[in-house]
């Protein structure tokens, strides 16, 4: 029988989930439901001083934020809390003693130390990176408990590992250095080692290792500037995997039921803006107009746009109007700003303003598409074929000034859909506002 996979993410809560985190606990996630296993959340505060309660919540809720549920955990009013090895002090204290008892590690002061065999070949087989060798002789003396009562990393992640019966530990490259640390306390305790399988480190588009110099990091700095839960998954699944040749836009479900752990590449990835920006633009178009709707609405509201005057479908069409416009939300509330208001438009079109003679020509036009005795798309466009036609214009001479009175883009979704959406007053009063219309 296969043995079931059980794996963890164990963040230290010293800062917010930041990409690198949140890739490692992708990847973890996705392996525990490819395989019909567990994932756990396990968070290592045993730093005392740096841990705090306030990034334990951002990390547990910007997980939730990206769909990575795990699996078991103290009882928490319903759901499951996370492991922490804060409360697990003294099953540390328990194996270090042991091995004291046993003379493979010693006391110096309050600390505890584990005499390191020098004779030792350290191997491994990393799923990713494949065999790596140490000689012991390389690695000193190790302290398991500190002088403080608290257990080092190497130590207490051995323990937590093999207790909660992990059975592959998938975690960031820069682990592959502890390893063979982790492996002599292992052996000390005469525990079976798990699988490894480390993954590529993320690098900003500099090719230096991400950090706040290139910008956003942390996962709701990406949330703030418009990403969307299923583009971050989907961006960062593809990471050091691949779901195949042509595949680069899926869903949960569709990476979970290609994700293959061999699959992953050792080659360091780089954390691509435009990539990413095409991503979310796909999961934007594939949203449920409702859910976009319930998503895109903070971002009007920090452009100052109140969507109280607008009734949902009148707002579900302005969106479908947009025809997946804007790779992210926010540039999607940017694109949209003019069914919400006229105000931005106002701004956009200052020192736009048509000649006297444009004005002159244009003006008729406008008047008559304002007594149109249909308001709607099709009417408007047998208009101003007709006029132009008989103006000898082209239609975009009437296009353009329409849009930009009206949108106050040079680019926008077709000018006679907008008009017909806007309705006929709020045409008339913009058209008005710059002289174009009586
Ligand atoms: N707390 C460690 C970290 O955040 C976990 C490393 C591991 O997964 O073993 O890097």
């Amino acid at each position: 029988m296969t043995e079931t996979v059980r794996v963890r993410f164990a963040p230290s809560p010293t800062g917010a989930l930041h990409i690198g985190g949140a890739h490692t606990a992708l990847f973890n996630w996705l392996w525990a439901r490819r395989m019909g296993g567990s994932f756990i959340l396990r968070i290592e505060d045993s730093d005392r001083q740096r841990s705090t309660e306030a990034f334990e919540k951002t990390i547990l809720s910007g997980m939730r934020w990206l769909g990575l549920d795990w699996d078991e955990g103290p009882d928490c009013g319903g759901d499951y809390g996370p492991y922490r090895q804060s409360e697990r002090l003294d099953i540390y204290h328990r194996y270090a003693e042991e091995l004291v008892g046993r003379g493979l590690a010693y006391r110096e002061g309050e600390a505890i130390i584990q005499h390191v065999p020098q004779d030792r070949t350290l191997l491994f087989e990393d799923i990713v990176y494949g065999s790596i060798e140490i000689k012991s002789e390389t690695i000193k003396d190790t302290v398991l408990i500190k002088s403080d009562g608290t257990p080092t990393y190497n130590f207490a992640v051995v323990v937590d590992d093999h207790t909660m019966a992990i059975n592959y530990v998938i975690r960031g490259e820069d682990h592959i250095i502890n390893t063979p640390k982790q492996i002599l306390v292992y052996d000390a305790l005469g525990w079976e080692i798990p699988h490894f399988a480390h993954l590529p480190m993320i690098l900003g588009e500099d090719k230096k290792k991400l950090s706040k110099r290139q910008g956003a990091t942390s996962v709701y700095d990406y949330r703030d500037l418009g990403y969307i839960p299923e583009g971050i998954f989907n961006f960062l699944a593809l990471l050091g995997w691949s779901a195949g040749e042509d595949k680069e836009i899926f869903d949960r479900d569709e990476a979970t039921a290609l994700f293959d752990l061999s699959k992953v590449i050792k080659r360091k990835a780089v954390f691509d803006m435009k990539k990413l920006g095409f991503v979310n633009q796909e999961h934007l178009k594939r949203l449920d107009p409702a859910r976009r709707l319930e998503l895109i609405s903070p971002f009007w509201k920090d452009l100052g746009l109140g969507k109280g005057n607008f009734d949902e479908a009148y707002l579900l069409r302005a969106l479908d109007l947009l025809e997946g416009r804007g790779q992210t939300l926010k540039e999607m509330a940017e694109y949209s700003d003019f069914f919400l208001s006229f105000g931005p438009v106002k701004a956009r079109y200052d020192g736009k303003d048509l000649s006297d003679e444009t004005r002159a020509v244009l003006a008729p036009f406008f008047e008559a598409l304002l007594e149109l005795e249909t308001w709607n798309h099709d009417a408007m466009a047998d208009l101003a074929r007709h006029w132009a036609g008989e103006q000898g214009m082209k239609l975009k001479d009437l296009a353009m000034p329409l849009r930009w009175a009206l949108t106050g883009r040079k680019v926008s979704p077709g000018i006679f859909e907008v008009a017909a959406h806007l309705g006929r007053e709020e045409v008339r009063h913009r058209l008005r506002h710059y002289g174009l219309a009586g």
